[in-house]
């Protein structure tokens, strides 16, 4: 049959490629990974590399060798395996196991992320209570792709894996770290290096290039963060579009701060403790305090106020000052209804504004009546209508240092050698089969 057959092809040049990635030694990745944290060194960015831990367990010496570099290492499951499907009590016992491993080799690491991206609530309930600092498993997708370039059978492949790995929409949803069940989520933007090389059958650098730039392009104009993922087994096509993002991520202007997750979810969880205190002096004056770290953004909009400012981006000027008067004819702050779901308030406050619920819409030059109830789904419209209006408005920036966005370069570690790659499969099976 011809399904049969294009079925046998598309196996036949997996093998291939899987082939040509890895070796029976891991010199061939110890190569690759070398020459990726080269790239990345030289641009003043650390990597990282969420690594399974049962390959841990066959390479410590490899590991612990690249463990010297300028690197950072995550959880990437216990083994290889589609945690979804689990029980919590495999997933737990599993992420134990795991981190047994990385101690006794003496490797440290900061969060987790999902083999194939896909965990579920359990798995969060699971993080949670070993204590890891973040997860990085969510998806978010960027629309960049040009349908018309590819063969039907490529877009079909491309498809699949969306299916698969189930993304939100980053026309719907805000490309941001968030907390989630009481751990921080950091998604990972797609198109990855592998939904470009393996399934979109894309090998010109500059077509790799192309699409990471569009995203690293957008992203920088709404404020977000990249979270972008490259696999060391394909770092010889991809380096030169890895060199690019890093390149023009270093040269704009308000910066974007180049972070590990572990960075990363480190800052979600500061700037959460940031407060303001504004009293009202009369006059349309308030006495603002900033309650916060060194490290916070402190941007005013729409308003004067009594010490040195700089211009910064949207219509934002940036303040060095923690403690200062605001002038403007309105209280510098979203005003929301009495009945807003805490939900809306608390992202709101995690956007970095001073939110007052209140029955009093005229003291705002911003307000929301309606946000009893909020979803996910609101959250990318409210935070644009506050852009495009003209209320004056005190608040923290998403990002430490002045940065206007953040950028973070990511690359699960799932194999090292053929004979893992064959493991892989085996421990799945085994572990499926009792
Ligand atoms: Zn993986």
């Amino acid at each position: 049959m011809p399904g049969e057959s294009r079925g046998a092809r598309n196996l036949l040049s997996r093998v291939r490629a899987i082939l040509s990635r890895f070796g029976i030694t891991p010199r061939k990745i110890e190569a690759d990974l070398n020459r990726y944290v080269d790239i990345t060194q030289r641009f003043g960015c650390v990597p990282t590399f969420p690594l399974t831990a049962v390959t841990l367990s066959r390479h410590p010496e490899l590991i612990r060798k690249l463990s010297g570099r300028e690197v950072e290492f995550a959880v990437h499951g216990y083994i290889h395996t589609d945690y979804r499907s689990l029980p919590i009590e495999t997933q737990t016992s599993d992420f134990k196991k795991a981190i047994d491993v990385f101690e006794s080799c003496q490797i440290c690491f900061t969060g987790f992320r999902a083999p194939y991206l896909r965990g579920n609530g359990e798995t969060l309930e699971a993080l949670v209570k070993l204590d890891f600092a973040y997860d990085s498993s969510d998806t978010i997708w960027w629309d960049v792709v040009d349908k018309g370039k590819y063969t039907k059978q490529a877009w079909n492949e491309y498809r699949k894996l969306l299916d698969f790995y189930k993304p939100r929409s980053a026309q719907e949803y805000l490309a941001l770290p968030r907390f989630k069940s009481g751990i921080v989520e950091i998604p990972v933007s797609i198109p990855d290096d592998e939904v470009m090389v393996d399934r979109l059958g894309i090998t010109d650098a500059r077509e790799l290039t192309r699409i990471w730039e569009m995203i690293l392009q957008r992203i920088y104009a709404r404020g977000e963060l990249f979270t972008l993922q490259l696999h060391h087994e394909r770092i010889s096509l991809c380096a030169s579009a890895l060199e690019t993002i890093l390149q023009q991520a270093r040269e704009l202007n308000p910066p974007v701060w180049i972070a590990t997750l572990g960075e990363i979810a480190e800052w979600w969880k500061e700037k959460d403790q940031f407060t303001f205190g504004i009293d009202s002096q009369g006059d349309g004056e308030y006495r603002a305090k900033a309650n916060c770290s060194e490290k916070a953004t402190l941007l005013l909009r729409n308003c004067k106020v009594d010490r040195p400012t700089a211009e910064w981006s949207g219509g934002y000027q940036s303040i060095d000052a923690k403690d200062f008067v605001v002038e403007c004819p309105k209280r510098p702050c979203v005003g929301v209804g009495p009945d807003s779901s805490p939900h809306a308030i608390s992202f709101l406050k995690s956007e970095g504004f001073i939110v007052e619920q209140s029955d009093q819409p005229h003291n705002y030059g911003i307000y929301f009546a309606n946000l009893a109830d909020f979803k996910e789904a609101d959250e990318k419209p409210i935070s644009e209508a506050i852009e495009r209006s003209n209320a004056p408005l005190l608040r923290y920036g998403r990002w430490p240092d002045k940065a206007k966005s953040a950028l973070a370069i990511t690359g699960d570690i799932d194999s090292l050698t053929l004979i893992d790659f064959v493991m892989r499969m085996f421990e799945v099976w085994r572990q499926n089969g009792r």
